[in-house]
């Protein structure tokens, strides 16, 4: 079936002014804005409770120069953030998105916090790969879940129709390419069809496709999806048909660190404090602390694609703020020993070569130094017992690629203009990571999911007025 079809031959059920496909972070973020700024949005998502990638995360979102960094006593600036974003991206992405996301998340976070109640909070005792701040604002169990559900009930209790159940399958378009409506799939098969004046695309990216998954993201094609099974490259699909711009499809945010078999994120961290990562043959194989993201290629190309994070007690006391992590503790994902020897054998390695890298490494935090592979230590990294260990491999997260859009997030054409009622956000445009999946700083998915969701809401409800 066509994703796109002519207006001509379609007669509608019903008319909407603006209508957001998905109800993820980047759907309500826009619903909410959207809503402020005057309009009534209609959400549209395809599963019966809205969850997406969004309910699956840590929930984690950078901000710079907020009030929950001041209180703390950080300092941090947009223009700060904006050059850790590109520095990551190797200056690859869009500096006119960078700068919106950079300038707009503080108040997002404070918006959210002051208008609808979410209690954030910034992380003071470990920062992320690449910040130069500690700037991850998260809620109290560190989880997605908590924040799919805070904004639904925002959107709620602001009076936004969200229609569950209603997957999005064709866009209908007027001969100029101006979006007419969209036809709807419902679970009992019926369809409908929806007139809109504007549509956001905020149905992320193609994780959820393994077609597309093996096309553009080859080296990610046999690994775990750890991303909403639901995202299935849908926006792309419909923008490639409709003549719009793609970048970056082969971009995407990894994670070197699932629990396995038991899939349960263990959070970075254990790695950012000065855990290590060894694979099967008791050996460290890179510099972990680059980021997580390009780490899970490394763990995939480890013999049988796992390795074990290792760590020690004062670790495992800042990682328990993470329910995640907790959860792989009560499953008995984590092995605990009070001796590098006992630990070894707990984790069917080499005793040999784990204790040689073991007592290396100590050396090496010891004086502060560098090791072979150029990762930085410092003295307080120390590992003291009892010690832990949990195996993990490398997993897709979800795609970093997807459409090109303006600062107002409004889609672009191959010829560089833009459509004139379509706006995309969230996973479903393409983010500020550059082509690779090195170029993620953490927190890219939800700083463009919820800081552009916020901007095309309120460009959508100025072009849903007319
Ligand atoms: C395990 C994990 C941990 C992560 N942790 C973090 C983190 O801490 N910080 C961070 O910044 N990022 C994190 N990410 C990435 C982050 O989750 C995503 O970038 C973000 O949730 C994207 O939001 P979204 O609204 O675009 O997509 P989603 O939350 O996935 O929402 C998209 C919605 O669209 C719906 N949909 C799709 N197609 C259709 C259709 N055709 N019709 C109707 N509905 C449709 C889907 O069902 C879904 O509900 C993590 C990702 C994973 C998997």
């Amino acid at each position: 079936m066509s994703p796109i079809r002519s207006a001509s031959d379609v007669p509608f059920d019903a008319e909407v002014p603006l209508l957001i496909v998905g109800a993820g972070a980047a759907g309500l973020c826009a619903a909410l804005a959207a809503k402020k700024a005057g309009a009534e949005p209609l959400v549209v998502e395809r599963d019966a409770q809205p969850a997406g990638s969004t309910s699956l995360s840590a929930g984690l979102i950078p901000a710079a120069g907020t009030r929950f960094q001041r209180a703390k006593g950080i300092a941090d600036s947009p223009q700060l953030f904006a050059s850790d974003i590109q520095h990551k991206a190797k200056n690859e992405a869009n500096p006119a998105i960078v700068a919106a996301v950079a300038q707009g998340a503080g108040q997002l976070i404070e918006w959210l916090a002051d208008r609808f109640g979410l209690p954030f909070d910034v992380i003071d005792n470990f920062n992320y790969p690449g910040h130069s701040a500690m700037r991850m604002h998260g809620l109290p169990t560190r989880t997605g879940l908590e924040l799919i559900n805070g904004l639904r009930g925002a959107a709620e209790a602001s009076g936004i129709s969200i229609v569950p159940g209603r997957r999005v399958e064709t866009l209908v378009v007027e001969p100029d390419r101006r979006i007419r409506g969209v036809e709807i799939v419902r679970g009992d098969g019926v369809r409908e069809r929806i007139g809109c004046a504007a549509l956001v695309l905020a149905c992320n990216g193609y994780g959820g496709n393994p077609d597309l998954v093996r096309r553009y993201i080859p080296e990610m094609a046999s690994a775990l999806y750890f991303g909403h099974p639901g995202n299935r490259g849908d926006a792309i699909i419909w923008g490639d048909a409709l003549g719009a711009q793609l970048e970056h499809l082969g971009a995407y945010q990894g994670h070197g660190s699932v629990a396995t078999p038991y899939n349960i994120l263990i959070s970075w961290a254990v790695i950012m404090q000065g855990g290590i990562q060894v694979n099967s043959e008791g050996r460290r194989f890179c510099d972990e602390s680059q980021g997580y993201s390009e780490q899970a290629a490394e763990v995939l190309r480890q013999p049988n694609g796992v390795a074990w994070s290792v760590f020690d007690a004062r670790i495992a006391s800042v990682a328990r703020q993470f329910e995640d992590f907790r959860d792989a503790e009560r499953t008995g994902a984590t092995v605990t020993r009070e001796s590098v020897q006992a630990l070894a054998d707990a984790m069917h390695v080499p005793v040999e070569a784990f204790a040689a890298e073991w007592t290396t490494t100590e050396a090496i935090k010891a004086k502060a130094g560098k090791d072979r592979y150029g990762r930085q230590f410092a003295p307080e990294q120390h590992f003291a017992p009892p010690f832990h260990a949990v195996k993990v491999t490398g997993a897709l997260f979800h795609t970093q690629g997807g459409l090109v859009i303006e600062a107002a997030c409004r889609v672009k054409r191959t010829d560089g203009t833009v459509f004139p009622n379509l706006l995309a956000t969230g996973g479903a445009a393409v983010g500020v990571s550059g082509s690779t999946a090195a170029g993620y700083l953490s927190g890219n998915g939800l700083l463009t999911a919820t800081v552009l969701g916020r901007l095309a809401g309120k460009a959508a409800a100025q072009m849903a007025r007319g």
